[in-house]
């Protein structure tokens, strides 16, 4: 008898503002047995994150570092700053069983899948680009200058949606965190992982 004891990773991208944050918290209050890999970045800490929990707040050299000793999954410059996946941390979890969530970019998210062919994409968008700048704006974290630049980036990353697995539509956060768990919950029932329920 086989069994696949092995967790899933589950990588989660899509534009700015779309709601990847929110969408995700609301799932992991419901869905505790899940990871989520915590990411290292350059950008200043915005002010309700926290430290070791939204991400790692660390210098450009000490990324430079840690890039120097292969210890990120992926990694990508975004509007100026970096951000990276430490891979230890979500092997481990893999290893033991649990599912992983990356919440990532969409360059990052393509590279996951060539290290990690087995990986689920998800891509998550608003009901609309106009909800998009709406929600941007309407986080405040941003001056306008820089809204406008994740708002050009945003027009690029939407053209790479076909790349991905699934698309979620976070109209609202209740759909969009009922739309990852029916994803998330799908995987499970694959044959891959209930070969052990095959025995003749
Ligand atoms: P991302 O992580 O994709 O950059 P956030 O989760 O930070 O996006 O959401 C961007 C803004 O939009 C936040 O102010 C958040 O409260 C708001 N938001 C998220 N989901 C929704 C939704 N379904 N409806 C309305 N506003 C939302
Ligand atoms: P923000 O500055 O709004 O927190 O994040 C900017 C973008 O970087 C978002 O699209 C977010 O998903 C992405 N991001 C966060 N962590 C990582 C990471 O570890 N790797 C990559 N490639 N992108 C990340």
């Amino acid at each position: 008898m086989t069994s696949s004891c092995n967790g899933t990773l589950f990588v989660v991208t899509g534009p700015s503002g779309a709601g990847k944050s929110t969408v995700i918290s609301k799932y992991l209050t419901e869905n505790k047995d899940v990871f989520f890999s915590v990411s290292a970045t350059t950008r200043s800490q915005r002010i309700h994150e926290q430290n070791g929990v939204d991400y790692y707040f660390i210098k450009r050299s000490e990324f430079e570092k840690m890039l120097s000793e292969d210890k990120f999954l992926e990694h990508a410059e975004y509007v100026g700053n970096l951000y990276g996946t430490p891979s230890e941390p979500v092997f481990d979890a893999i290893n033991k069983g649990h599912d992983v969530i990356l919440q990532i970019e969409v360059t990052g998210a393509l590279s996951v899948r060539k290290k990690c062919p087995d990986a689920v994409l998800i891509f998550i968008v608003p009901p609309s680009f106009s909800a998009l700048e709406l929600r941007l704006k309407g986080r405040g974290t941003e001056p306008d200058e820089i809204i406008r630049k994740r708002l050009e980036k945003a027009k690029t990353e939407y053209k790479a949606a076909d790349l991905f697995d699934f698309i979620v539509v976070n109209s609202d956060v209740e759909n969009g965190a009922n739309e990852l768990k029916t994803i998330i919950d799908a995987e499970k029932l694959k044959t891959k992982k209930r070969r052990n329920f095959i025995e003749v």
